[in-house]
């Protein structure tokens, strides 16, 4: 008789889904994902991976050559006015440049390594596949039960990794919804080089413009504005473009130089505070379907990343070998819980200080920060940036 080993189902195929699908599939568990989409695929933008994300990628078994395949090595480069004048600029000779290195990532490409190793570990990718309910079982008894489709998946784990307005979290806790930032995103890659090559941002009035490298020839840019919800708009690169009029230069220049077809926006959404618990029967939540932050720290991600080594280090692995699962989804939550509120925190107070910020208040920001050493700030990213996975278990 062949022996399999336990079985789970991740709803959704994003970068939560896929990392904690590898973890599970690499701790032997017969993994099936839900995606709805009908392609696979990541929204084409780019993400700033810190050291945490890079981290949680080599727990993942990705090495260097790997991880430099998805990206460029880069550094923030400090924060400035929306005419240019600096904030707080980081130079590359700072005691602490350690602190603020990244990767500057495509992420489809990021996306795409996850998704090779995912099927290389024979997990079954399944698009088309709409979660529409779940039944949450019991760790100690009935499996869970995940209906996609018309058609129901049974499994000892369920991985709720269907991003922010997560259909599993709506199905097991509906009274925990996200909220509209107020804030909407225009994102776009752009065969293009900067100089200097390191991610800077650009603070104005309830905006904040960022440029960053994400490849040789290759820029990354986002301009976040504040906007009613739902916002409809003729041409997004003409509305970019006269919304950053009169910013810095290399503001201008790069939106002047993307095809209008690589202009992105989305509405962004958060889970203030995050799920009240990331486990309910045989389900678990990762991703931003647990802890949707704001982008204000760029630490989505990184932080599913993270989610999707805990995965496979407290919860796949000790149960693989005969570890109860109660027990592991347990420790997935004290472990996971208080780092991403506190994660979640330090992004609505950088929301609040930064890009939220009205015109009344930016003289009195901007010279207040300037005579802030920016070690002082990059301290708290160390705290952050400085995370390592737990280490693998027997
Ligand atoms: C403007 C902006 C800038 C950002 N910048 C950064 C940054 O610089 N650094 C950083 O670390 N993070 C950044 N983030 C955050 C980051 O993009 C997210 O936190 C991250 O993508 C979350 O991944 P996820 O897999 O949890 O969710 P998602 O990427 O949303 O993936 C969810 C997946 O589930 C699928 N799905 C949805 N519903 C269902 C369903 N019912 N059934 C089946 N499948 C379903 C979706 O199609 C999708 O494939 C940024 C976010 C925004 C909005």
């Amino acid at each position: 008789m062949v022996q399999t080993g336990p079985t789970a189902v991740v709803a959704g195929a994003g970068i939560a889904g896929l990392a904690s699908a590898l973890g599970l599939a690499q701790a032997g568990w017969q993994v099936t994902v839900l995606e709805r989409a009908a392609e696979l695929g990541e929204v084409g933008a780019g993400v700033a991976l810190s050291r945490n994300g890079v981290a949680s990628l080599r727990g993942l078994g990705l090495d260097d050559e790997a991880i430099s395949s998805i990206g460029v090595s880069t550094r923030a480069g400090g924060t400035f006015d929306l005419r240019g004048g600096p904030i707080m600029p980081i130079e590359a000779s700072a005691a602490h440049a350690e602190a603020v290195t990244m990767r500057g990532v495509y992420r489809p490409r990021l996306h795409d390594a996850l998704l090779d190793r995912v099927r290389a570990h024979d997990v079954h990718v399944k698009t088309g596949a709409a979660v529409t309910d779940v039944v949450a079982g019991s760790p100690d008894g009935e499996q869970a039960v995940v209906t996609a489709g018309g058609t129901d998946h049974r499994a000892d784990l369920v991985i709720a990794a269907d991003g922010v307005n997560s259909a599993v979290r709506t199905a097991l806790a509906p009274q925990q919804r996200p909220v509209y930032s107020g804030y909407s995103s225009w994102r776009a890659v752009v065969p293009v080089a900067i100089d200097p090559a390191v991610l800077t941002q650009y603070w104005g009035p309830h905006a904040e413009f960022g440029t960053m490298p994400v490849g040789p020839e290759l820029t990354y840019w986002y301009g976040y504005v504040a906007m009613p919800q739902g916002s409809r708009l003729l041409d997004e690169h003409t509305a970019a473009r006269e919304r950053f009029a009169g910013w810095a230069e290399p503001v201008r220049d790069i939106i002047d130089a993307t095809p209008p077809a690589a202009v992105l926006r989305h509405d962004v959404v958060h889970l203030p505070g995050g799920m009240r618990r990331y486990h309910l029967g045989r389900v678990l939540a990762v991703g931003d379907a647990a802890h949707a932050m704001l982008p204000t720290m760029g630490q989505g991600a990184a932080t599913a990343l993270e989610d999707g080594v805990c995965v496979a280090r407290l919860v796949a692995e000790p149960v693989a070998s005969g570890g109860e699962l109660a027990g592991a989804l347990a420790e997935f939550d004290a472990v996971r819980r208080p780092r991403c509120r506190t994660i979640a925190r330090a992004a609505l107070a950088s929301a609040l200080i930064g890009s939220h910020l009205g015109p009344f208040w930016q003289g009195a920001r901007n010279a207040l920060m300037r005579r802030t050493p920016s070690s002082v700030i990059s301290r708290g990213a160390h705290a952050v940036m400085d995370w390592t996975p737990p280490p693998p278990r027997p």
